[in-house]
């Protein structure tokens, strides 16, 4: 089956799924209590996709091309029964890495059972090492040693070498940098530093609250000293580096100050089973209506990535004015 491009010659590489709106935590740069309180109204369970249709998606993505495929949500441990659709996903022929993102809250639980259900990794969020800092961050007070001791069991259970997201907003938990990456140096688990970004209209981001990549790694390089690693695939969204003495590599993220919509390849797809071809997009292609009338959703899939020609970040400036409301990152799933 011929790989559809875009308008840009970019093909689909990567899809991510959502698989719930909800989360048991709310990250303040996420899900802002203010706004997710106890009457925010959550998707109904029957506009959901369900784990056949995510399954049909799924299908129809990698005959076009798609080779890595991230679960998310949300919290995806939330969704009851999660293993099974891992079971049903690593079975499609043609997905080579089956990853998924999580909190961590319902990892030590759940590790053992994602593995023997076929997931190849887990992404962990982490925002700071320091308990008062990652407390005030996912603002339910669950505690940092929960999150370390998940990170193990993951590793122990084959789901590793562990990628551990840490989204950088200037002011909140730059000062967390230092000791993050040091706490993570030599253990064979790999941090990510994420710029902050302006997803989604809840989370009242400002250029000024991002902490640029470079400056991170200037933080962590005067503490402990790195030099770049070449990408490991072309295309990879993180910049590489290397501890000088040995001990692993950590990785920044660039999203604002460096953008990569050039070899941007990824698709995403939210809970309730809309197509987005970007991060900020406002308006999604309903897949799940496809499905259930009968429309092959692999044709639908041609048709919008071929039209295709976002490159938000490219664009972006501290002025630029968005047209519609974009999507939240609780919603489309990072
Ligand atoms: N709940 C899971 C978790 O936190 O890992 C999966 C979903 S969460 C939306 C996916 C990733 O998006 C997390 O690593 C989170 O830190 C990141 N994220 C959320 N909002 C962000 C923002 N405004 N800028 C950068 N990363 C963000
Ligand atoms: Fe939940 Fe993840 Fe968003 Fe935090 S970043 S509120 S854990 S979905
Ligand atoms: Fe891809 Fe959109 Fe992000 Fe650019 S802004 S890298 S096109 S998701």
């Amino acid at each position: 089956m011929p790989s559809p491009t875009d308008r840009f010659d970019r093909p689909i590489r990567d899809l991510r799924v959502s698989v719930t709106d909800r989360c048991n935590f709310r990250c303040t740069y996420c899900m802002p209590k203010e706004l997710f309180g106890k009457d925010h109204e959550f998707l109904p369970r029957t506009d959901l996709l369900s784990f056949e249709e995510i399954a049909v998606i799924v299908a129809a993505f990698v005959q076009r091309g798609a080779e890595k495929v991230r679960i998310t949500g949300g919290e995806p441990l939330l969704r009851k029964g999660i293993e099974d659709l891992i079971a049903m996903i690593s079975g499609i022929e043609g997905v080579r890495d089956l990853t998924l993102t999580t909190n961590g809250s319902l990892l030590v639980r759940k590790a053992e059972s994602l593995a023997a259900a076929g997931l190849n990794r887990v992404t962990v969020s982490l925002d700071a090492v320091d308990e008062k800092t990652f407390q005030k961050m996912n603002d339910v007070g669950f505690p940092v040693s929960a999150v370390l001791d998940a990170i193990e069991v993951a590793a122990s259970a084959g789901l590793g070498p562990i990628k551990i997201n840490c989204v950088v907003q200037k002011g909140v938990n730059d000062h967390a940098v230092p000791e993050m990456a040091a706490h993570f140096k030599g253990t064979g688990h790999i941090v990510r530093f994420i710029e902050y970004m302006d997803v989604g209209t809840t989370n009242g981001w400002r250029l000024d609250d991002v902490l640029p990549a470079s400056e991170i790694i200037e933080m962590i390089h005067e503490i402990h000293p790195v030099e770049p690693l070449a990408p490991n695939y072309p295309g990879e969204v993180a910049n590489r580096f290397r501890y000088l003495d040995g001990d692993g590599e950590v990785g920044v993220i660039a999203s604002v100050t460096k953008p990569f919509c050039g070899s941007c390849t990824r698709a995403r797809v939210s809970a309730e089973g809309s197509l987005y071809t970007c991060l900020f997009a406002s308006k999604g292609e309903d897949l799940r209506g496809a499905i259930r009338s009968g429309i092959d959703v692999g044709e639908v899939i041609d048709r919008v990535w071929s039209d295709r020609d976002d490159r938000y970040s490219e664009i972006r400036s501290s002025q630029t004015v968005r047209i519609g409301a974009p999507v939240e990152m609780s919603y489309i799933g990072g």
